[in-house]
């Protein structure tokens, strides 16, 4: 029996990190987008790092696939050297941009008010952010999961607009998942993704059904379906495989074949 909702439609987003040259990106795209060229159940897109965006916009604007940056300033325009404002992703196409990576909490810093300050940003651009949430495995096996993950989305939850709410989706990753080969069982991660809609719903009832919830962390062609078929998971955020073709693209039929059977 099928007990995925169809009022949400599957995502499949490939996180690409710090990975690929112009003619790796090239030859990557050109794969996905002959490949995934008659899929018309799923919702995918592409995180390319900033520089690969522009070719991202050149290959894939006649596909259904979307591409998506992997951070964003938090600030909208001025003398901040290096960084890249939203509205210059817009202006490049994308639809999608990660907010509150596990990696940019870790390794740069990133705290709950900045993540607020740029899922502003990318809103205000007309973006949608993906806002990644998730526990270490300290935090799990000191049964601090959910505490985690309730300070996360309540920070979120509580500094914007119903409307602004509206547009989000949310990633839940463990860090002990991501990029480890370890993933979250089917049952951990359906427990988790019932949570945040839990949470959600407490905030704002009419929009817990539409929320769209992906799980990451070592999403991999093998693992994918059983993950999808738990009715709260609607697609996946994929690291590592996304940089397989091959891998990707069966990931996104697993997504497929999750929602059809
Ligand atoms: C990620 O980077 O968001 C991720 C889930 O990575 P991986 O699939 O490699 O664990």
């Amino acid at each position: 029996m099928n007990m995925k909702n169809t009022s949400r439609r599957p995502l499949v987003v490939g996180n690409w990190k710090m990975h690929g040259s112009l003619e790796s990106v090239t030859t990557l795209l050109n794969f996905l987008r002959h490949e995934l060229q008659n899929n018309t159940v799923v919702d995918v897109a592409v995180c390319a790092p900033f520089v690969h965006l522009p070719l991202c916009r050149e290959l894939l604007t006649i596909s259904g696939i979307q591409w998506g940056a992997q951070n964003v300033s938090e600030h909208t325009v001025g003398a901040y050297t290096g960084e890249i404002a939203a509205s210059m992703l817009a202006d490049l196409g994308c639809r999608y941009v990660l907010v509150g990576h596990s990696e940019r909490r870790a390794l740069f810093g990133e705290m709950d008010a900045m993540v607020i300050a740029k899922i502003k940003q990318v809103l205000e651009a007309g973006l949608k952010p993906i806002l990644c949430v998730g526990e270490t495995l300290a935090e799990r096996e000191c049964d601090a999961t959910e505490a985690v993950i309730a300070r996360q989305l309540h920070a979120v939850l509580g500094a914007l607009t119903s409307e602004q709410l509206a547009e989000l989706v949310v990633a839940y990753e463990p860090v002990w998942a991501i990029g480890t080969g370890k993933t979250a069982s089917p049952e951990q991660a359906q427990a988790v993704h019932a949570y945040i809609r839990q949470l959600w719903k407490e905030k704002q009832p009419e929009q817990a059904e539409r929320l769209i919830v992906l799980y990451g962390g070592s999403v991999k062609a093998d693992n994918a379906r059983l993950l999808f078929t738990q009715p709260d998971v609607d697609g996946g955020l994929v690291g590592g495989a996304a940089l397989d073709q091959n891998q990707f693209c069966a990931i996104v039929n697993a997504a497929e074949q999750a929602w059809n059977h």
